[in-house]
């Protein structure tokens, strides 16, 4: 005859006891031990096994850990994606770090001026860097660079035409469209030469007395190849300033350091476009340049005056902590100590030979095999570019499932699945995490 396994699941009165409580009210600790034996009987009333005792308190265990979480956590990210906006972007340096503490642990100086012992602006703290390192003339921190175009063109050409080549009207992800943008600002987009190729002289047929700039946006998270042609900064300032108008360039990710270097495409630097004489250049403090969530505006005095004048400068400012971090990350660039310090760009620099070790350890405990894989840059920057990788990879019947599991550890491990594996790239995971992640897999798989 069939045993009952309902039979077998402890009371409540049985798993409050097995479980040590250290950290919430009684009332609590019975609701989270009634909430996991209902569970336990849907397992079985879907004809699975039972949960052991044993499976019980971990389960209790977990829904206390959970408890005690806040929803934005942190994960590790094996995925070899390195700007990862899914996943936060990118890590912060620690110098970028203690700045971020050292300003919100107390107060600071954000707004005060130390030696007249009044006022201040918090413009000052991060202007002054960004102009040394770039050689712009200023510049003006948002809150991210989706609002930093906005800003630009709402303070520099409300009610007037831009003008942008159609191979640049492009999408950047979550929905965050340039057309959309510009309608919002308030000025006009006039589109011109088609998808594929673009002339000076379209945009010389398009200038009008209502024309306020030529705006070129770097196409960050596509590539065209073929039958294309585009025009070059250089023309287009030329062009606009022989006509008094303004150029817009919208780098997107932006870069200080080329990425050539690395094998990889050559992504516009900050420093080409100041240099080729762009009045307002805008790009991300949280994609190539490491550092933490912000949208950098930098150009001519003028025009940057305009800017920080605009009534919506005051809604898109960046915190202290923004502010903080930005500065410390921009010093290491000053000091030369980028790839050294800067997170994603030591993860760029990692050579494959310590990839693949880190790989082997991983593997030497926990099995599976290292493979070749490609680790992506991400973030909307350099399209269709790997950086030569080794991952571990785990041959599993159900790559999904293992995948759910790795998510389900505290803290979660996210990865990659491709070809029917699972696959974990030590680039991105930090190498202290190395020991968790082979606790984790381990517990996982095991073994
Ligand atoms: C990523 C990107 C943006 C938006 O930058 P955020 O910092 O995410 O707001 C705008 N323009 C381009 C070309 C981009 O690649």
């Amino acid at each position: 005859m069939m045993d009952n396994p309902y039979r077998y699941l402890p009371s409540v009165d049985r798993l409050l006891q097995l479980v040590p409580n250290t950290t919430v009210s009684h009332e609590r600790l019975v609701a989270l031990c009634r909430a996991a034996l209902d569970e336990a009987r849907a397992t079985i009333s879907e004809g699975l096994t039972a949960p052991t005792e044993d499976d019980l308190i971990r389960q209790v265990e977990r829904m206390l850990h959970e408890a005690h979480q806040i929803s934005l956590r942190p994960v590790i990210n094996a995925t070899g994606v390195i700007i990862h906006t899914n996943l936060g972007r990118t890590p912060l340096s620690d110098a970028a770090l203690a700045a971020m503490h050292a300003v919100s642990v107390g107060y600071s100086n954000l707004e005060y001026d130390l030696d007249a012992g009044q006022r201040g602006k918090r413009d000052t703290h991060v202007e002054a860097i960004i102009t040394e390192i770039t050689g712009a003339e200023a510049a003006l921190v948002v809150n991210n660079n989706a609002a930093a175009v906005y800003l630009t063109l709402s303070g520099l050409a409300l009610g007037k035409e831009v003008v942008i080549s159609r191979g640049e009207l492009v999408e950047i992800g979550g929905g965050f469209r340039i057309p959309d943008v510009m309608r919002q600002s308030g000025s006009q987009l006039v589109e011109v030469g088609t998808t594929n190729r673009t002339r000076i002289r379209d945009y010389t047929n398009a200038i009008t007395p209502d024309t306020a700039a030529l705006m070129r946006i770097h196409s960050s998270n596509f590539k065209m190849i073929g039958f294309t042609e585009s025009v070059t900064l250089a023309e287009l300032v030329e062009l606009a300033h022989q006509r008094n108008l303004m150029v817009f360039d919208d780098l997107g990710s932006g870069t200080l350091i080329d990425t050539a270097r690395f094998g990889l495409d050559h992504e516009p630097t900050i420093t080409e476009s100041i240099q080729a004489g762009v009045d307002v250049v805008t790009f991300s403090g949280d994609k190539l340049l490491g550092g933490p969530q912000a949208g950098i505006i930098v150009g001519k005095q003028a025009a940057i005056d305009r800017l920080k004048h605009h009534p919506m400068a005051r809604a898109l400012r960046p915190d202290k902590l923004c502010i903080s971090a930005l500065t410390t990350t921009l010093r290491h660039y000053r000091d030369g100590e980028a790839l050294e310090r800067i997170p994603v760009w030591l993860m760029i620099a990692t050579p494959l030979a310590e990839i693949e070790a880190r790989a082997l350890r991983w593997q030497a405990v926990v099995g599976g095999e290292v493979v070749p894989a490609d680790s992506m840059v991400g973030g909307g920057s350099l399209p269709g570019n790997a950086l030569p990788s080794k991952a571990l990879a785990l041959h599993v019947d159900n790559p999904d499932k293992l995948a759910t599991q790795l998510r389900e550890q505290m803290p979660p491990i996210i990865v990659r699945i491709q070809d029917g594996r699972v696959l974990l790239d030590p680039r991105t995971v930090l190498p202290e995490q190395d020991s968790t992640v082979i606790d984790h897999l381990r517990r996982v798989l095991c073994v």
